[in-house]
């Protein structure tokens, strides 16, 4: 094995490792990902994969195995101190994928993993980072073999996805920035349950006491994922809830005392505590972070997988695009600010999320006053829907954002060439795609003739949206899309096409 050598290497086979070496292989570019366990984790972690991840996936070519071995949620309904408060659909409009999905992340990586083998990656288990040096066009990784021997990788890149104590961040020396989060603790378990709501697979349940907010999802295979967020009774227990624990928690906060569960097979448990950090810079010359090891906090609404899935979906394209030489290397650094702004951004979102956080005696009182009239207005619904799906999530401010661009581009109904499409049907993962308006003052062969120069590949479609939805676009002549379906650019002429595309891609030899 010695003289391993490789474009980039991948440090650690979690759902953002995996999702990284896929996009980088649909691009043809070689990657090592080496993980130091055995095998695949087998324990309850993130059970959602919402919306925007979803989309996140179909690029990366796997939503369809996913989607068929989860639940498609579509409604919550909410609890407090016992009364009823309201139920709320789980519906968001303009994507192909309406619904979130309840699935265990075991089942994510797993799925993940076969879709690397499918487009000729794998995974090196047993194998751990231990050492890694930076040069100017490159990078060495010192691994530990499965059989206690060492060796040492050579690549051009490497993506430190190993989780919260990466050791790629840390051999950089870059600071991951911010605290323990004190006072809250997520106990959880998957059991099948014998109480008063019907069993439904399309319905999740939140029950909201002082101090304690229980969440009850439905597990694919039947059973539920019943998780509570709550103030920390005794900072010192480290062991995973046992099942009386969890009975008379669940007890508690669905005024049951009567209710009795049965653990599955396997008794996922675990008790966790959380910290709230992001890394200072997610990349330094030849090394960049994503997922837990660039960013971490409690999993309050789901996102830490989703924010991994959708970090390694950003990335995977730019540094492909770098590592072919289609794009300059500046690119990559538009995936630093993107990502810590997005990190912050789902922080932010946590901290409101009156769901989930430990209910205190005034939001209690808030959600009992105010809730049943909210949950039953649409237009509530949808925004919170919109919030916690991702899709409304953009890179406005970034470099990369030009015209008052940045956000996701909508998924439309429109004609294009006499035929009903989506707009995301007309985007592909592997290239630009350009959005000409039909009264954009420039043709097609002019626009071939600026994007035909550069060695990134641009398709270009003149889609007629359906009236009344051009609102949902920002106005201009052409709207450029970057593959992982945010708008890059919008444009009222050609000049700024030009000026655009100059400064983003390499032109060809
Ligand atoms: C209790 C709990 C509940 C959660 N619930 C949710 C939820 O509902 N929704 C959600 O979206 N997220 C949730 N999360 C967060 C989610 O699990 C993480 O965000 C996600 O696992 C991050 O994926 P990752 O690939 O970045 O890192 P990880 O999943 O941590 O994967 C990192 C991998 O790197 C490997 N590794 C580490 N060091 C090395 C090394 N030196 N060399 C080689 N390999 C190495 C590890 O063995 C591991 O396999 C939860 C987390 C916890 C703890």
């Amino acid at each position: 094995m010695s003289g391993w050598r490789t474009d980039v290497v991948v440090v650690g086979a979690g759902p953002t490792g995996l999702a990284l070496a896929i996009g980088l292989r649909q691009y043809g570019v070689g990657v090592e990902v080496l993980e130091k366990e055995a095998r695949g984790k087998r324990e309850a972690r993130a059970g959602i994969v919402w919306q925007r991840a979803l989309e996140v996936l179909a690029d990366l070519g796997c939503a369809d195995a996913l989607t068929a071995a989860g639940l498609s949620l579509r409604e919550v309904e909410v609890f407090a101190q016992g009364q009823r408060v309201g139920a709320m659909p789980m519906r968001c409009r303009d994507t192909a994928f309406p619904h979130p999905l309840s699935i265990e992340q075991d089942a994510v990586e797993r799925l993940l993993g076969d879709r690397l083998a499918a487009v000729g990656g794998g995974v090196r288990w047993s194998t751990e980072a231990v050492g890694l040096r930076l040069g100017s066009d490159g990078a060495e990784v010192d691994v530990r073999l499965p059989d206690g021997g060492t060796d040492t990788v050579r690549c051009g890149w490497v993506v430190g996805c190993e989780g919260s104590h990466s050791m790629v961040r840390k051999e950089l020396g870059i600071p991951f920035e911010g605290a323990r989060r004190p006072d809250l603790q997520c106990v959880q378990i998957n059991a099948r349950a014998d109480w008063k709501q019907p069993y439904d697979p399309a319905r999740s349940y939140f029950f909201l006491e002082r101090g304690a907010s229980l969440g009850v999802s439905p597990r694919p295979g039947g059973g539920y994922r019943f998780f509570c967020f709550r103030t920390d009774p005794d900072p010192s227990i480290r062991r995973p809830p046992g099942l009386r624990e969890m009975r008379d928690l669940v007890a508690e906060a669905t005024h049951e005392p009567g209710v009795r569960l049965w653990p599955t097979d396997p008794p996922w448990a675990n008790r966790a505590r959380f910290q709230d950090r992001v890394a200072g810079t997610l990349r330094a010359g030849r090394a960049l972070l994503a997922g837990d090891s660039a960013h971490l906090w409690a999993p309050i609404g789901g996102h830490g997988l989703n924010t991994g899935l959708r970090g390694a979906h950003n990335l995977a394209w730019k540094l492909a695009s770098v590592v072919q030489g289609r794009c300059p290397e500046g690119l990559l650094d538009t995936y630093t600010g993107e990502q810590r702004r997005t990190a912050h951004a789902v922080m932010r979102e946590m901290r409101r999320n009156l769901l989930e956080l430990p209910p205190t005696p005034a939001s209690l009182r808030a959600v009992r006053a105010l809730g049943p009239r909210l949950m039953a207005t649409p237009a509530f619904a949808r925004r919170i829907s919109a919030t916690l799906s991702d899709l409304a999530m953009g890179h406005a401010g970034s470099p990369l954002s030009q015209g008052g661009a940045g956000a996701r581009l909508p998924d439309l109904p429109a004609t294009v060439a006499g035929r009903r499409r989506s707009l995301h049907e007309l985007l592909s993962y592997d290239r630009w795609t350009l959005l000409a308006a039909p009264g954009a003052p420039v043709d097609d062969e002019r626009l071939a003739a600026v994007t035909g120069r550069y060695a990134i590949p641009v398709r270009t479609f003149r889609p007629r949206l359906d009236r009344g939805t051009e609102r949902r676009l920002p106005a201009a002549a052409l709207l450029l899309v970057r593959p992982d379906r945010h708008i890059g650019l919008a444009a009222h002429d050609l000049p700024a096409l030009e000026t655009y595309i100059r400064r983003w891609f390499v032109r060809k030899a």
